[in-house]
């Protein structure tokens, strides 16, 4: 007894650190079991008596420690069993090596000094056959008390270890508060969310649906995996109707948990709700490690439920009013206010990186006589077409955009006059096959045709301002030549000189 009192008091003056959390916890305690009673290995199991298992927590092997999955089944003749129920240590030795069995059991209190289902569990130390020898009676009622004593400790390093998780907390929603606030701009703050999240929380997954404008369904937008990697989870659609999918249930609240479920008490089901209105759902999970979601986390999310949602809420709205501001409903081209800021870009970029930059002005011909023999509807009909087509054929860094009424113009970043004149070729060529239906009309069908301007940075221009320039001049050219054609700036200038020189002659 003597001796276990001293090697306690020891325990506690040498190593603060067990009480750090409930790991550092276990690690101490095999640490210093397997050291105390010289065992090769040592292994923490709780008791999961609903399944009639031992569930392996930590082993000490090999110098380590680590966690690791093994569940042993609990049959009533094992020694394992013998040993939980009489609440006594046993040691034997069998093929596999000398063995000893130490149990514990906590009684657990909650808050309102309810009495909980008690902790309980077994520490297996081993010896092999080899090296070891037999644990002997006196070493087995030392190793029980010294476990005892020890697991005496174990809420404490609870204790501590959700202290630091409330400090921690406390970092977490004024870093949270704060990537929710900035959540105004642009899409990737999505990310930002969901890596937030899950960083300060520690899920193995966090996954984001939202609802589509419409309400039918439930649409998958990111997933952050336990490598923290973010992916889209676009091609998860949910129809949001009673019986579809969990999910479903959930949001549309046919579910039992009203705001939040919890599913093995690893998985939490949080929708968002705006002013009363559901607009997703958020899944966190630590189905892969199966760590408990703690009733402290569950309640930092939840009021953090409402802030998740707004923020969200905030960029999808801003993604929206850009959109609306930035691009043209009819021909989903973007608008002239966001070429402007563009071009300036492109054109410091092409100057600073000495790249070429093609300028194409296109304009529909005779589109007001469209609009007047067929009516304005036919003549949004054309220019959505025309919209289509030009969408349809671009590079990813090509630019186009809907300049004012039939005139479009697109950046060719990287791309010489001739390029640029090869792609002008193939969108005039598309244009021209489209037809439109129109009633009334002799062909049935209507037509239509572009004039085309090409200019070039650098040899046409050095300035951003010429350069557009020359792209109407190579336009208004073609317009005056009888349309429909497509014109490289260089080539206007040259037979304009031509001309001149000719009108000299003859003057
Ligand atoms: P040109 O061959 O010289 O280009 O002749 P045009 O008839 O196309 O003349 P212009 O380019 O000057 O006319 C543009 C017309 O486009 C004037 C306007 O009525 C029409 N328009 C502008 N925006 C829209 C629109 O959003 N929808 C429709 N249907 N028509 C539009
Ligand atoms: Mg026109």
């Amino acid at each position: 007894m003597k001796k276990t009192e001293q090697i306690l008091r020891g325990m506690a003056r040498e190593n603060p650190v067990f009480f750090e959390n409930r790991e550092a916890f276990l690690k101490g305690l095999l640490e210093s079991t397997a050291k105390l009673f010289t065992a090769e290995r040592v292994s923490f199991y709780y008791c999961d008596e609903k399944n009639g298992l031992l569930r392996l927590m930590m082993r000490r092997f090999g110098g380590a420690s680590f966690e690791a999955e093994e569940n042993v089944r609990l049959s009533p003749d094992s020694p394992a069993s013998g040993v939980l129920g009489s609440l006594t240590p046993a040691a034997f030795k069998n093929k596999a090596g000398y063995f000893l069995l130490a149990p514990f059991r906590i009684e657990i209190y909650s808050s309102d000094a309810r009495r909980e289902a008690p902790l309980q569990g077994l520490v297996k130390l081993e010896r092999s056959l080899k090296k070891g020898r037999r644990f002997s009676p006196a070493e087995a009622a030392l190793a029980h008390e010294y476990i005892g004593e020890f697991m005496r400790s174990y809420y404490k390093a609870e204790f501590v270890g959700l202290n630091k998780k409330y400090a921690k907390n406390l970092a977490v929603i004024t870093e949270l508060t704060e990537i929710f606030a900035n959540s105004l701009r642009v899409r990737e703050s999505f990310k930002h969310i969901l890596s937030g999240i899950q960083t300060y929380f520690g899920f193995d997954r966090v996954r984001l649906y939202l609802i589509e404008e419409n309400g039918q369904k439930l649409k998958g937008e990111l997933s952050s995996d336990i490598r923290g990697q973010i992916k889209s989870i676009a091609y998860e659609e949910i129809p949001l109707e009673a019986g579809a999918h969990r999910f479903a249930d959930i949001v549309l609240g046919h579910s039992s948990g009203v705001f939040m479920e919890r599913y093995k008490d690893c998985v939490l089901y949080m929708p968002l709700v705006v002013q009363g209105v559901t607009i997703g759902l958020l899944i966190v999970d630590n189905l892969l490690s199966q760590q408990k979601i703690e009733p402290g986390e569950l309640a930092m999310l939840k009021s953090f439920a409402g802030q998740i949602g707004l923020a969200l809420d905030n960029v999808r709205l801003f993604d929206k009013v850009e959109e609306l501001s930035l691009y043209d409903e009819l021909t989903k081209l973007p608008l002239r206010r966001y070429f402007n800021q563009r071009f300036q870009e492109e054109f410091y970029r092409a100057e600073r990186f000495k790249q070429p930059l093609a300028v194409i002005w296109a304009d529909i011909d005779y589109f007001k006589e469209v609009n007047d023999t067929y009516g304005h509807q036919i003549g949004d009909r054309v220019l959505k077409e025309v919209g289509r087509v030009i969408l349809s054929n671009l590079r990813k860094i090509d630019f186009p955009c809907r300049f004012g009424g039939d005139e479009i113009i697109i950046l060719l970043p990287q791309a010489t006059g001739a390029e640029a004149e090869k792609l002008a070729q193939r969108l005039a060529e598309e244009i021209r096959e489209i037809r439109i239906p129109v009633p009334f009309s002799r062909t049935r069908e209507l037509m239509v045709s572009v004039s085309i301007g090409i200019s070039t940075f650098p040899q046409d221009a050095s300035a951003i301002e010429t350069l557009l320039e020359k792209a109407d001049d190579a336009l208004y050219w073609v317009k005056s030549h009888g349309r429909g054609r497509i014109a490289l700036a260089g080539e206007v200038e040259k037979l304009k000189a031509e001309a001149k020189k000719e009108n000299m002659g003859q003057g």
